[in-house]
């Protein structure tokens, strides 16, 4: 489907590991005041003078979590970096700094690893994002990247998955399991392309899906636009691994029971629509299909007024004492037990 159209192929061992290294970051320029050393030194320096500092990394393996075959290189290293930004952006904090560790086999000509890198500097140009450092080293097969993401925050401002409060409110930003969906039609078409390589897909009723799994975004607005609305949550989360599991992680954290209503889950129409094609239940995957790195987010009754009337957030349903449990409340009102499958649900 995406065959290698670059003519060049110039082999890694041509420039050796510095001057692979200076290639790739030559253009990795400081914008954060809390950037005191980047790239070059034994270690990157950094000041957050007197904030707190928030950490999360990720580990992406390839044939594991992406499979080139239908994942643009570019793509993959703007992914690489949203994923671990969300993460940042779940604790209420802003991402300032990245590091960026890669292993790859002599599989991968200097080209590969340039577009890359274009995908990397592109996300940290649009999240405004230092990359300070990184490791680069072969791997005898297939690429591996770890991403290390670094945020600040006053103390008073970070939020943690423990605070949720019976009678909070559950609300989610954006729309959920376009992102599954979207896997699910390059699933499809690398498996007709593999049968008929000259069959061109015709992706164009699938767009916002393909964009949702090749190029999510982190909801890194969501903080500034709660501190507008004064609002602060007590508890939050980002859905990478579907709306159910992430529910119960805030539940069992901050012991609290849930009902969410299957009636609120924003879905998009065009994941409406190929749900029905491929004859899924359109619940099913937005409450288990994972990757949308949207936010998910407790609050108090109080601050509903306050975020009602915005377009970026749905209330799905409230906390409730423990002992209730956490359930999925249907359209024909019954309650079925949530559970913390994640996308394995789906692959059965
Ligand atoms: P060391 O041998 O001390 O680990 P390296 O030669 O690996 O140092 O790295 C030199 C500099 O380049 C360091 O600042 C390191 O953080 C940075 N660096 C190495 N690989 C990468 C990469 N893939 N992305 C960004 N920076 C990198
Ligand atoms: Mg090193």
């Amino acid at each position: 489907m995406l065959e290698d159209k670059t003519p060049q192929r110039t082999p890694l061992s041509q420039l050796g590991e510095f001057g692979l290294i200076s290639h790739l970051t030559k253009n990795f320029d400081v914008k954060q005041p809390s950037t005191l050393k980047s790239i070059g030194d034994d270690a990157a320096v950094l000041d957050f003078k007197g904030k707190r500092t928030v950490v999360s990394t990720d580990l992406l393996i390839e044939g594991v979590h992406f499979d080139l075959s239908y994942m643009p290189l570019k793509h993959l290293g703007y992914k690489a970096v949203v994923v671990n930004l969300s993460d940042i952006a779940a604790m209420n904090a802003k991402p300032t700094q990245i590091t960026v560790s890669i292993a790859v086999s002599n599989r991968f000509p200097l080209e590969a690893l340039e577009e890359l890198f274009e995908g990397i500097a592109m996300a940290a140009k649009i999240y405004k994002v230092d990359v300070v450092g990184g490791d680069t080293t072969s791997s005898q097969k297939g690429m591996i990247i770890s991403i290390t993401a670094l945020g600040e925050a006053d103390e008073k401002d970070l939020v943690y998955r423990n605070g949720a409060r019976e009678n909070d409110l559950l609300v989610v930003t954006g729309d959920l399991g376009s992102a599954y969906m979207g896997l699910q039609v390059l699933e499809r078409e690398k498996q007709v392309f593999q049968v008929n390589p000259n069959n061109q897909p015709d992706l164009d009723n699938y767009t916002y899906l393909i964009e949702r799994q090749l190029k999510p975004e982190a909801r890194t607005d969501i903080r500034e636009l709660l501190e507008k609305l004064e609002v602060k949550p007590t508890a939050m989360i980002d859905v990478s691994d579907g709306l159910s599991s992430e529910i119960i992680h805030i539940c069992k954290q901050s012991k609290v029971g849930c009902n969410l209503f299957e009636e609120k889950i924003p879905i998009d129409p065009q994941f409406i629509n190929v749900c029905e094609e491929f004859n899924i239940d359109s619940t099913t995957v937005a409450i288990n299909g994972g990757e949308d790195y949207e936010l998910l987010f407790t609050i108090a009754l109080e601050d509903f007024d306050k975020i009602k009337a915005n377009p970026n957030f749905t209330v799905i349903g409230h906390m409730t004492q423990e002992s209730e449990g956490a359930h999925l409340v249907t359209r024909a009102n019954t309650k079925i037990p949530l559970k913390a499958r994640g996308w394995d649900a789906l692959s059965q």
